[in-house]
């Protein structure tokens, strides 16, 4: 059967089945699969970063806060390649000490600010940060944005190099923005599920990504450093809720916090703010 076949199919099966989540989930990843390619999302990451570079982001050379982080990113891929096989991921270590953000584009490629490393306190909670990043790239969420926002005509016609207006303004607004467009909450809950997975398959207290958006809940208003990562990721007391709904129904364990590792990353960045 061919893709596009098969497509049809699966929406026709979710039409008569009516639309739980877990199937329009199951839809759009479908639509945005078919549609744009694993090499046309590297393309346009490639373009985003471009961009950004053209913006005059600065990138952090520190190899020890680099390799670090690229370590705890490398552990998440483990369980990320289970559910899209052969994801790639390229991390971005952002030199900002005033931004508290993340964000993933295109192409699997995942931006984190420093500022973002030195707010938190363990590396569960920076963990928790990159594999909510990471659940984003496996659930195909940029691809499904241009999907919702463009239409899928104009980005069937961008997947086949017949747009390139489009495509430089899809390029334009994540560079302007730091990400395609503000995930919706149902994508949003889906990273979040990803998050606590991957974090507790690897070992880590699948708790850090609720403990870091407690956090920032807690500094909103009373620090000088923008949280832009809460502008997108509305921490809402539900949100923790749901987080921990989730471990306790899927029997997450995981005990590691490594706090003790994150601690000397914090110094090399200036000290803990
Ligand atoms: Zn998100």
């Amino acid at each position: 059967m061919t893709r596009l076949r098969s497509l049809t199919l699966h929406v026709a099966l979710v039409l008569s089945a009516g639309c739980s989540a877990r199937q329009r989930v199951a839809t759009e990843t479908a639509v945005a699969e078919v549609l744009i390619s694993d090499q046309q999302e590297q393309a346009l990451g490639l373009q985003v970063h471009q961009e950004l570079d053209k913006k005059g982001v600065k990138y952090l050379e520190d190899p020890v806060v680099v390799g670090y982080v690229q370590g705890i990113v490398d552990k998440l891929a483990l369980p990320a390649r289970r559910d899209r096989k052969d994801v790639r991921l390229h991390l971005h270590v952002i030199d900002d000490a005033k931004t508290v953000n993340a964000f993933a584009t295109p192409g699997g490629h995942l931006y984190v600010y420093t500022a973002l490393l030195s707010t938190a306190d363990s590396e569960a909670e920076v963990a928790g940060v990159l594999a909510h990043e990471i659940g984003h790239v496996v659930g195909r969420h940029s691809a499904r944005q241009m999907v919702h926002a463009y239409g899928l005509e104009a980005i069937a016609s961008l997947a086949l190099g017949k747009n390139p207006g489009l495509l430089q303004q899809v390029v334009a607004g994540v560079a302007a923005n730091g990400l395609l467009l503000a995930h919706g909450r149902g994508e949003e809950s889906e990273a979040d599920d990803y998050a606590v997975r991957y974090t507790s398959a690897v070992g880590y207290d699948p708790k850090g990504i609720a403990v870091f958006f407690g956090k920032l809940l807690q500094k909103q208003g009373r620090t000088p450093q923008v949280l832009t990562w809460l502008s997108t990721h509305a921490a809402t007391e539900d949100r923790i809720a749901h987080v921990n709904e989730v471990i306790a129904r899927e029997g997450l364990g995981g005990t590691e916090t490594g706090a003790e590792r994150l601690a000397p990353i914090k110094q090399r960045l200036g000290g803990a703010k």
